[in-house]
């Protein structure tokens, strides 16, 4: 948040002096020196606005009205560490009033790790649902899709409900598009342990990463097709998903947190929204 405030202010500064420049490049008779002055700063203060641009930011929203994973810790720990070597700003928090329009403002994509149940009110569904329209961006870990089952918005944004879940167990994952930037350093078939959801309400023009294979373990239930990890455009904004990550192991597993990394990469997209 500082550091944001921070970034404001110099990037106003910055316009000020600008605006005064062209104040006394109207006003003052040495106007071809000033003129040529002001041509010479030019490209510094581009630069130096540039730079104030600054990071991406992202807000990791782990707020649970249901089931609470032991993993949410780990979670955030691991995205602040992903964060801190891959050039973006973490904010973590589980408080609702994140969302509102000024505040998602400042954020390039919003996480919603492990989240459960019914966690936002009708303003702050109504803001959060302004920012995709205006290209935002999201991502959804785990019980992503155990969230605002009343929602229907939602439900289309992260691309299924859960349904139900077998015993964690190990299984087969067919990694099936590999050269989107969440995949493309995963093995095509990826046999790994974890809690496998099934879905209901799967959104067929979800652009699928990683399938199960429901003969590699007890309890699927999706069939032939049966996917774990998606992204889509939707509403004006950008929005993937991703089923694993029950586990707390999970998070210093450097094939899942390449995939996290990918997909939180995604979200935030290639437009730096900045305030
Ligand atoms: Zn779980």
């Amino acid at each position: 948040m500082n550091s944001s405030v921070k970034y404001l202010e110099s990037f106003f500064y910055l316009k000020s002096v600008l605006l005064t420049l062209k104040y006394i490049v109207y006003i003052h008779p040495m106007k071809n020196l000033i003129l040529l002055l002001n041509f010479i700063l030019m490209p510094f203060l581009l630069l130096a606005s540039d730079h104030l641009s600054g990071k991406p930011r992202i807000l990791v929203f782990s707020k649970t009205a249901g089931f609470r994973h032991s993993s949410i810790p780990n979670g955030k720990a691991a995205i602040l560490k992903l964060g801190k070597e891959h050039g973006f700003e973490v904010d973590t928090t589980e408080n609702a009033s994140y969302f509102n329009e000024a505040s998602l403002k400042k954020y390039a994509a919003v996480i919603f790790l492990q989240t459960t149940g019914n966690i936002l009110n009708n303003d702050q569904k109504a803001a959060f649902e302004k920012y995709i329209k205006a290209g935002g961006g999201f991502a959804g870990i785990h019980a992503a899709t155990d969230t605002e089952y009343e929602w229907p918005w939602y439900g289309k944004l992260v691309g299924a409900y859960f349904v139900s879940h077998p015993a964690q167990q190990e299984a087969t994952l067919n990694v099936v598009e590999r050269s989107h930037i969440s995949t493309k350093n995963l093995p095509a078939v990826w046999k790994r342990k974890d809690e496998w959801y099934n879905f209901r309400n799967l959104d067929s023009t979800l652009k699928v990463l990683i399938t199960i294979d429901e003969k590699s373990y007890q309890g699927g239930i999706n069939g032939a097709i049966h996917p774990m990890a998606w992204y889509h455009e939707y509403d004006g904004g950008r929005a993937w998903y991703t089923e694993l990550g029950h586990t707390e192991e999970s998070y210093t597993d450097q094939k899942y947190l390449g995939h996290l990394l990918g997909g939180i990469q995604y979200a935030i997209g290639g437009t730096r929204k900045i305030n």
